[in-house]
């Protein structure tokens, strides 16, 4: 016997799945038991109730006597489309006119306008894929470097999700077991080898962890590194930014709000997104070594992810090159490389008073020379170790991801001191529970309703 479907998904929705405005071709999606008859009421062209699916049909969408377009309708027939329920597809001219006159009709024939991710929670719902993979399904739409689209793709398509559900499941075996010798209560039974858990537990622990080293990765691919650009008057740190940007002219996207006199502006190196932030704004305020722009450029430091420091190899000692880095980056405590520039009139002993310093790169900001060594010296400052292996390995991107592989790995550690210092099963099983339950969440066997709403109204409508 069917079982009945949630209300939530008894109805049919509806909503425009392509960005709104004028295009060639607009499509308005529709969702739901009454996705073909309800489609069918306002079709003139082939009755689509005896077509089968995956199929396209032209004909023209009435409203009484009124033609309101020309249109393609696909028909996809649960369980075979995105939804796991019947689809249908209508592509019309891409006017903002024709699309609400189309919403008003199918709404006013019993469609529902569709919230926010709606189709995507559906099509979770019905199971088609883990919330996991669902969260990647909006990361993909978001992505804008081939690094964040091979990231989500790799998501949506099971990535780490599999991996944990398989431990997990595994997991569970051990948690059933030891409920099972709780219910034996008194008589000392150990059903649950102990040896075998610590085993496994130190297996998933060491994934978790893995995962959440690549969160900090993960999260520099989807959002980019911000790299303030400091150093004294003149350094040449315009010039630079101007040069790093020329590089990829194709990609580049200026910041809204900042118009000629450039401070922020993003450039993709081998997929990574840079955000470099010119700190030139501060040149007014004279010396840098003065307090007032030293504090400046500090808070500015102290919310990057990366300092370059620039800084003029003919005008400057290394000994003073180090009293400023200190004085910007005490400690060195943001990942930052030290940028000597104007090689080019540089004479061979300034030059060899700077190369051999560590996390140094010389270079020749106004003719591009060094460029390609800076752009790597960043690269490996970003990746650490990490990034070579990304061709399969997994990197969570999703904060909320992290925060269950937290609470993972706690709940993990407190079962595995709590076998080591051999506490009794109630509290081994109630760790365990917890650690159970941190798990699920990332992959939605466990979810609340708050959470699948929270997840999905980040989505935009029509997806
Ligand atoms: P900022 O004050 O740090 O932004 O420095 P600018 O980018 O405005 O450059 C200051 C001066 O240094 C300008 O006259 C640039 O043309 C010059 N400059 C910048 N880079 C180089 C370089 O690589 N070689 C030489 N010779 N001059 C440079």
């Amino acid at each position: 016997m069917a079982l009945p479907l949630p209300p939530a998904l008894s109805d049919t929705i509806v909503a425009l799945s392509t960005p709104p405005g004028a295009g060639a071709i607009a499509m308005l999606r529709l969702s739901g038991p009454e996705a073909i008859s309800l489609t069918d009421a306002v079709f003139a062209g082939k009755r689509l109730h005896a077509q089968p699916s995956h199929t396209l049909h032209f004909g023209t969408i009435r409203d009484g006597e009124r033609i309101l377009d020309e249109v393609v309708v696909s028909l996809f027939r649960g369980p075979h489309s995105y939804t796991r329920e019947d689809v249908v597809e209508i592509s019309c001219h891409g006017s903002d006119y024709i699309v609400q006159q189309l919403l008003a009709l199918l709404t006013r024939h019993g469609a529902r306008l569709a919230e926010a991710g709606e189709f995507t929670k559906r099509a979770f719902l019905h199971g088609a894929f883990d919330l996991a993979q669902a969260e990647a399904v909006a990361d993909l739409i978001a992505a804008d470097s081939a690094l964040s689209h091979q990231v989500a793709m790799q998501q949506m398509r099971g990535g780490f999700s599999q991996e944990l559900r398989e431990l997990r499941g595994q997991l569970v075996k051990f948690a059933a077991l030891l409920e099972l010798e709780l219910d034996f209560g008194e008589e000392d039974v150990e059903f649950a080898d102990r040896t075998g858990l610590v085993a496994l537990l130190q297996e998933i622990q060491t994934l978790v962890r893995r995962l959440l080293r690549s969160f900090e990765l993960g999260n520099v691919i989807k959002n980019g590194v911000t790299t303030v650009i400091a150093g004294k008057p003149n350094a040449g740190k315009s010039t630079l930014l101007n040069a790093l940007l020329n590089e990829e002219r194709a990609i580049v996207s200026a910041i809204a709000g900042t118009t000629r006199d450039l401070i922020e502006d993003e450039v993709s190196i081998e997929g990574i997104r840079f955000r470099f932030v010119d700190t030139a704004g501060l040149r007014d305020t004279t010396d840098v070594v003065e307090s007032i722009g030293v504090e400046r450029t500090k808070k500015r430091v102290a919310q990057a992810a990366m300092l370059l420091y620039l800084f003029d190899i003919t005008s400057t000692t290394p000994a003073e090159v180090q009293a400023e880095i200190e004085a910007l980056n005490p400690g060195r405590q943001i990942p930052m490389l030290a940028v000597g520039n104007k090689r080019d009139v540089a004479s061979d002993l300034e030059i060899a008073a700077f190369e051999p310093l560590p996390d140094t790169v010389l270079i020749a900001a106004s003719r591009g020379d060094g460029l390609p060594d800076l752009q790597q010296a960043l690269l490996r400052r970003v990746r650490g170790e990490g990034l070579d292996q990304l061709g399969s390995a997994t990197i969570v991107t999703n904060l909320r991801h992290a925060q269950s592989l937290e609470k993972t790995n706690s709940a993990l550690d407190s079962v595995l001191r709590g076998l080591a210092a051999g506490v009794g099963t109630e509290l081994l099983a109630a760790d365990l529970r917890h650690a159970l339950a941190a798990l699920g969440e990332i992959t939605g066997e466990i979810s609340s309703d708050d959470l699948l709403t929270s997840i999905f109204t980040q989505f935009c409508i029509g997806k």
